[in-house]
């Protein structure tokens, strides 16, 4: 365990925090989806050339800072080498040559490193060198910092220079591993081996010559060690000073004293060698992991290095900009892109928009716009150009000015976890439930089609109770939560917020129908929308042209009568002081639809809080009352006795299956 050298604290409060939700739905180290990198920010981020930078990275990604002097000096760092792209490339060259220095130094420091793991730590501690010496003229603080940090230990890399061989083999214990000239003995005994090894390869000339047996061969095997072989028809040439060893088929093997002698010298000097060259070995790891923390700080000082070189790498490729990180609770992006999805379409065709929030006029942006619009994206690429310039990289934009945000929660689309034990619903109202009591002033919150996974009414209801508690005012007419909010959704009637709270403000993503096709622009204009186009995606999606004609169908018969109603309750709807007029009418009372019970709410500066103007759900059909249903809504259990209540159990239902079967 030598080479864990001391234990860091860190405090929550000194990072942005990211709860998993909101990493998983930002996909910013794997695909919702496939858990993939790849189509994750981190895929498009990670241009990092070891795997220190890489384990890095990830580490920022997961905790972006909340200092913005912290932030300020990576993203000097970060701009000093988008400006100079010698620097750049020169720096990135030399990183590759350094090898995983962390963890071969735990490995060092664990005794489990091989030979070739501390020539790689030789030639990583070389590399660092070229890198130090690269960074001797830098502006930027933390490069000097970093630069100030890479101690390249030119000793122990001398040392691992000297003592093994360039390219050492796999296994310790067989020699092979020091290099000429480094130990006397370990020179003595290879010089000893090779005589010997010379001696017995003339053996064989000399031995044909004495005996006249020209087919005569040395050879070498595990159990007899060197041997003479002579074939069949020439063993009466053999000489009486050979000793038989073995017989074989068609030859015999001898030795003679002499060969024996000149074996155990090679032999011997081979074993003498294993032993000698492990133990030298040995030492050299030894030595190395005695400087396990400073070789940890050159790495970690590597690491930083690589990272930053990486983030102005992308900065470059990808036309980021420095953005401008300041303490007040503002977002103001000029041409905002999404990182990932700009890098999927491919190059000019993403269309970049603005966006502002702050804490005062602009606090929350209800964002409607029909389906594939991009309203999803839109979101996603607030949060994480946010959480991009906190962690002190550049960021795809014109112009970026980002508040430091201490969170970013984000409840995006419906998403199961059933493992869990909990249903799709019950997990998004889980999810929000954990955002509304954690989010604070200095939040950024992205909330993505709240209440979709129940009926219209009751995630309308939700939705819109829930935009509400995020800009209304508490009761000392200062905004409960004030958060940053962006809050997309097809509950057209939320848009009705931004007449009674000044924080509110609509912003729609553009379409443009030119005949019965719609044409999606993906710009974000002010103002709202009233149209999903559901029915045009579904065409686009393949769904068979029945269903979606017949959909159609459906939807203009639903609009026509949204549109009758409308304006028939509409008196009552617009009449102030009478909220919920109509709630509790019930579908049978004639109006061929419900209206969603009426909200009340009072807003700032007095003003009242919007009412939801008569939401109408339809029933397709005009149902009489089930005179079974009638009966048994009018039954009085409380008067029957257990056998009446069964017998007339029995009856009603052998009536509905009357009905059924007519
Ligand atoms: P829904 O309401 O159906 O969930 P949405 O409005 O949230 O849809 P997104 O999922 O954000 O739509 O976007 C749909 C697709 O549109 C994206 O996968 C992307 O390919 C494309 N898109 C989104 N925004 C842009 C943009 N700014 N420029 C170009 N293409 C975009």
């Amino acid at each position: 365990l030598g080479h864990l050298t001391r234990l860091r604290t860190y405090q929550v409060e000194r990072a942005l925090v990211l709860d998993r939700t909101t990493r998983r739905n930002l996909e910013l180290t794997e695909t919702l989806r496939e858990g993939r990198r790849k189509g994750s920010l981190l895929g498009v981020l990670d241009t990092t050339a070891t795997a220190m930078g890489g384990r890095l990275l990830r580490q920022w990604l997961g905790r972006p800072l909340l200092d913005v002097a912290a932030v300020t000096a990576r993203l000097d760092a970060v701009d000093e080498l988008v400006g100079d792209p010698f620097l750049r490339a020169d720096l990135r060259e030399a990183l590759k040559q350094v090898y995983d220095l962390e963890r071969l130094t735990g490995r060092a420091a664990a005794q489990t490193a091989t030979a070739r793991d501390l020539v790689a730590l030789g030639q990583s501690l070389r590399a660092v060198q070229r890198l130090r010496a690269m960074l001797g003229e830098v502006r930027a603080p933390l490069l000097a910092e970093l630069a100030a940090g890479l101690n390249h230990h030119p000793d122990l890399a001398d040392l691992i220079g000297r003592a093994l061989v360039d390219d050492p083999p796999l296994a310790l214990t067989e020699g092979g591993l020091i290099r000429p000239g480094y130990h006397e003995e370990v020179d003595r005994l290879r010089a000893a081996r090779q005589e010997g090894r010379d001696w017995i390869l003339k053996l064989e000339a000399r031995e044909r010559e004495r005996t006249g047996i020209r087919s005569l061969r040395v050879g070498f095997n595990k159990v007899f060690g060197y041997y003479l072989e002579v074939t069949r028809p020439n063993l009466h040439l053999v000489p009486p000073d050979y000793v038989r060893r073995q017989t074989l088929a068609n030859a015999e093997r001898f030795v003679t004293p002499e060969l024996k002698a000149h074996e155990e010298a090679v032999l011997g000097a081979d074993e003498r060698l294993a032993d000698l060259e492990y133990g030298l070995f040995g030492e050299v790891r030894v030595a190395v992991a005695a400087r396990a923390a400073g070789l940890q700080q050159t790495a970690s000082a590597v690491a930083t290095l690589d990272v930053l070189a990486a983030l102005a790498e992308v900065a470059v490729r990808r036309r980021y900009v420095r953005p401008e990180v300041v303490e007040e609770p503002v977002l103001e992006i000029k041409a905002g892109r999404h990182p990932v999805v700009e890098v999927m379409l491919g190059e000019g065709r993403f269309v970049p928009n603005d966006l502002y929030l702050d804490t005062q006029d602009h606090r929350c942006l209800i964002v409607t716009g029909p389906n594939m619009a991009g309203k999803s994206t839109l979101l996603r690429q607030a949060a994480l150009i946010t959480i991009l310039a906190q962690l002190g990289s550049f960021v795809p934009a014109a112009r970026a000015k980002v508040g430091l945000v201490d969170r970013v929660f984000t409840r995006v689309g419906a998403s199961d976890d059933l493992a869990m034990g909990v249903s799709t619903f019950m997990l998004e109202m889980q999810e929000v439930a954990y955002i509304l009591h954690h989010a604070t002033s200095r939040s950024l919150v992205i909330l993505d089609e709240v209440g979709r996974g129940t009926s219209t009414f009751d995630g309308m209801a939700i939705a819109w109770a829930v935009a509400e508690h995020l800009v209304a005012p508490g009761p000392d007419g200062r905004p409960r939560l004030g958060a940053r909010t962006l809050f997309a959704t097809h509950y057209h009637e939320l848009t009705q917020l931004e007449e009674a709270y000044p924080g509110v403000r609509n912003v729609t993503v553009a379409v443009r129908e030119e005949g019965d096709r719609v044409v999606f622009l993906h710009q974000l204009v002010p103002g709202k929308t009233d149209r999903s186009y559901g029915v045009h995606v579904a065409r686009l999606a393949g769904l068979p042209p029945e269903v979606v004609s017949r959909a159609e169908e459906i939807l203009a018969e639903l609009e026509v009568s949204a549109e009758a109603t409308r304006s028939r309750l509409g008196s009552v709807a617009e009449a102030p002081g009478q909220a919920g007029a109509g709630a509790g009418r019930r579908p049978e009372d004639g109006a061929g639809g419900r209206e969603a019970p009426g909200v009340e709410a009072v807003g700032p500066r007095g003003r009242r809080a919007p009412r939801p103007r008569v939401i109408t759900q339809f029933t397709l059909f005009e149902t009489r009352p089930n005179p079974v249903l009638e009966e048994l809504r009018r039954l009085d259990l409380d008067s029957l006795s257990p056998r009446d209540a069964l017998a007339k159990l029995y009856e009603l239902q052998a009536r509905l299956r009357r009905e059924g079967d007519g």
